[in-house]
């Protein structure tokens, strides 16, 4: 809990309405539509943090598909055909527990309700959580001014958003609904007969994609947590039924290493296998993050059998099968998949590195801590003076290193100021240019976490900080 001093009065926060608070005032996050009164869980990214989503998935396209010779890219489109929903189970299945307050019309996710008070009801039959629900509904914890009285019974809720782009109506009686898609890996399956076709893979071959993904989330909550609107970064990989265990476990390891390697830290992340799997899933396990409200899903990692390239071939009467020359015969491959919304671990690293340090008895500094390759501006450039000929030397060295790094310039305020500011953002390295640089040509370089400065020849500020970054990375893995 921080307190903060707003219209003369203190107010103190928890640690979401701080990390919220503190998103918007350096332009990492904004909400959506503020000036119409905001629009609940959708959530825009502002300058400084569209620069760090744009690291997320670049670190994740290069780990998943650059870095591999058998993972391919794809990106496909959010709306698809309505079977395709129909063929993946989710518009009758991608439904969640809700139950609605009598009085104040407020909708309550049922299931987190029951989890937050240690009843188990993941995957369960509308059934089975309706009993759970009227067993222990007397000891949930309701927010506050809430009784059980209040709310309904349970009923199950879809949450697939609906359009009618494309949708071509003759009968009014009969429209067709299309879905903004409600995961992204379904572009995956409906495309994996074209990549096998175009880029003729051998098993094991996976297929990666980035994209937007739509739920009609009942109480989107938690800031990027829980968002009607996010990110996935979705990988399917494709596999010799009998070789799940495998690759399951190749990629559980993989996926952890990875996130830390982002500089999560190890003691913040845990693996949780699902207590109750869907039908058609082999295993599945989350790796959980330790966020500011409890241990939650960052990351899924799933052995989805051979469930949905069966039921796409079904649906769509098309081949999906592989042809297998060592044994002439086609099969359908497995699948283990996995999967990460950006927005969750943005969340995740904005929550870590949130940092409040003292700095002497009476100051204190806020520093966000993130990994040096993972922050929006590895560097930062500031003319000592607001001095034409000292501002031109600055642009000068913005300009020969703006095309090797991510390079912010500030001239506004005292040199005191710009570097608070900058360790607020999490920028590792500021350099500044002052009197001697204009006649020797060197610059002070002044590192985040230790706040020292060190004199470097302008000519040398390139490869003096492409060192120090791949020293802080070795550090990392
Ligand atoms: P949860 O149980 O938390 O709702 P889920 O099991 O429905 O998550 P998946 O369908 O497996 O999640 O989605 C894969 C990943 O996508 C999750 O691990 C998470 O990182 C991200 N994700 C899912 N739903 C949301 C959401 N509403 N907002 C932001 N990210 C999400």
């Amino acid at each position: 809990m921080v307190t903060y001093k707003k219209n003369s009065k203190r107010i103190s926060l928890t640690p979401t309405e701080d990390i919220v608070t503190f998103a918007k005032r350096k332009g990492f996050v904004y909400p959506s539509s503020e000036i119409y009164g905001g629009f609940a869980g959708v959530y825009d990214y502002g300058p400084v943090g569209m620069l760090l989503l744009n690291n997320i998935k670049k670190e994740w396209l290069q780990s998943m598909v650059q870095d591999r010779t058998d993972i391919y890219g794809l990106d496909s489109g959010i709306v698809t055909h309505p079977r395709v929903w129909e063929a993946s189970g989710h518009t009758k299945g991608f439904t969640d527990p809700l139950v609605i307050n009598n009085k104040t019309h407020e909708r309550y996710r049922a299931d987190h309700l029951l989890e937050e008070i240690g009843v188990a009801c993941e995957n369960v039959s509308f059934e089975e959580f309706v009993s759970l629900w009227n067993t222990h509904k007397h000891t949930v914890r309701f927010p506050q001014g809430v009784s059980v009285q209040d709310v309904g019974d349970p009923t199950y809720f879809n949450l697939l958003a609906k359009t009618n782009l494309g949708s071509v109506t003759y009968d009014t009686q009969k429209e067709e609904i299309a879905y903004l898609r409600g995961e992204t890996c379904q572009g995956i399956y409906l495309n994996y007969k074209n990549v096998y076709d175009t880029m003729h893979p051998k098993l094991p071959f996976g297929i990666a994609q980035i994209g937007k993904a739509f739920r009609n989330e009942i109480s989107p909550r938690q800031f990027l947590f829980r968002c009607r609107e996010f990110e996935q970064m979705e990988m399917q990989y494709f596999i010799y039924p009998g070789q799940s265990k495998k690759y399951f476990g190749y990629f559980k390891k993989l996926r952890m290493k990875w996130l830390i390697s982002l500089g999560l830290s190890k003691k913040k992340l845990r693996f949780l296998p699902h207590s109750k799997l869907v039908f058609y899933a082999q295993a599945a396990e989350d790796i959980q993050f330790q966020y500011s409200f409890g241990w939650k899903e960052l990351e899924g990692v799933h052995d989805r059998g051979n469930y949905d390239l069966t039921q796409h071939a079904a649906f769509s009467k098309q081949k999906l099968a592989y042809f297998d020359e060592k044994s002439n015969t086609h099969l359908i491959p497995h699948i283990i998949e996995t999967s990460i919304g950006a927005g969750r671990l943005f969340y995740a690293l904005l929550e870590q590195n949130y940092t409040v340090q003292k700095v002497s008895k009476e100051e204190t500094r806020i520093v966000l801590t993130l990994a040096y390759h993972m922050a929006p501006y590895q560097m930062a450039v500031f003319p000592l003076f607001k001095k034409t000929k000292f501002q031109k030397y600055a642009k000068k060295i913005f300009t020969s290193q703006s095309n090797k790094y991510s390079i912010v310039y500030d001239d506004t305020g005292s040199i005191g100021k710009r570097y608070r500011r900058q360790d607020e953002i999490g920028t590792p390295y500021c350099i500044t240019v002052d009197e001697i640089t204009l006649k020797k040509n060197t610059v002070t370089v002044r590192n985040r976490d230790t706040m020292k400065q060190k004199r470097i020849p302008v000519s040398k500020i390139s490869t003096y900080i492409e060192k120090e970054l791949i020293a802080a990375r070795k550090k990392l893995s």
